[in-house]
């Protein structure tokens, strides 16, 4: 008897799937394993399955885990998905290799101080508050155009745009709407759809889909 997919193979396959019905390439979906709050244990078998890219959303959190475990695999990526406070800029810098929650202007200075300190380039998605709630992160969609500029002025090597679309109602024109803002401004990357949505995402446009619970099952917290 041939054993079960594991949830990865299964996400993978989910992936290609939808990449396929809109007539894209799989390899153009990058997969960021988002393992906050999950022990190393739980990470180890993705990592063996060939899963390099993962995602943390605490500073705090992935410096412990992660020192351990890269020491292991060299070759992982790590993104940054979670809300950065500026002090907390350089540590973020030195540890990951994508920051996906640029979403205000303070926070390009200090990452373009940290990066000029640590001498490290780390590419930056811009994250966009893109159902304009207020108790989310992101910036405002009208101040896009000035926080790209600032960015590029301070010389941040930018991938793209990012969102987290509200909660409960359906998520394609959030979708459809920030991959006309990463459109509109030239860009490449769109770091969009999670477990629930993301071959939606995929439909739409989507260069970096962010899977958790799918892949690790849920959270604790
Ligand atoms: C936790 C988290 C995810 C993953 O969410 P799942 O629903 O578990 O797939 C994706 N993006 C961000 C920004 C997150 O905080």
């Amino acid at each position: 008897m041939e054993s079960a997919a594991t949830p990865l193979e299964q996400i993978r396959q989910r992936i290609a799937q939808a990449a396929k019905i809109a007539g894209r390439r799989s390899a153009d979906v990058a997969l960021v394993a988002i393992s906050k709050t999950h022990p190393a244990e739980a990470i180890r078998p993705l990592i063996a399955q060939g899963q390099r890219i993962f995602g943390e959303n605490r500073v705090q959190e992935a410096a412990a885990k992660w020192a351990a475990l890269r020491e292991e695999c060299p070759d992982i990526a790590l993104h940054l998905v979670g809300q950065l406070q500026s002090n907390k800029a350089d540590e973020a810098v030195r540890l990951f290799d994508s920051i996906q929650s640029l979403d205000r202007a303070s926070l390009v200075t200090a990452l373009a101080r940290a990066m000029d300190r640590t001498g490290r380039q780390v590419e930056c998605f811009v994250q966009v508050n893109i159902g304009a709630e207020p108790q989310k992160g992101g910036c405002a969609i009208a101040e896009l155009p000035q926080l790209l500029d600032a960015a590029r002025g301070a010389g941040i090597p930018l991938a793209g745009l990012m969102c987290v679309p509200p909660l409960d109602i359906e998520p394609a024109p959030f979708f459809a709407l920030l991959d006309k803002l990463a459109a509109d401004h030239g860009m490449a990357g769109r770091s969009m759809g999670m477990s629930n949505d993301f071959e939606t995402a995929i439909m739409l446009g989507a260069t970096h889909v962010r899977i958790g619970s799918a892949l690790f099952g849920q959270r604790a917290g």
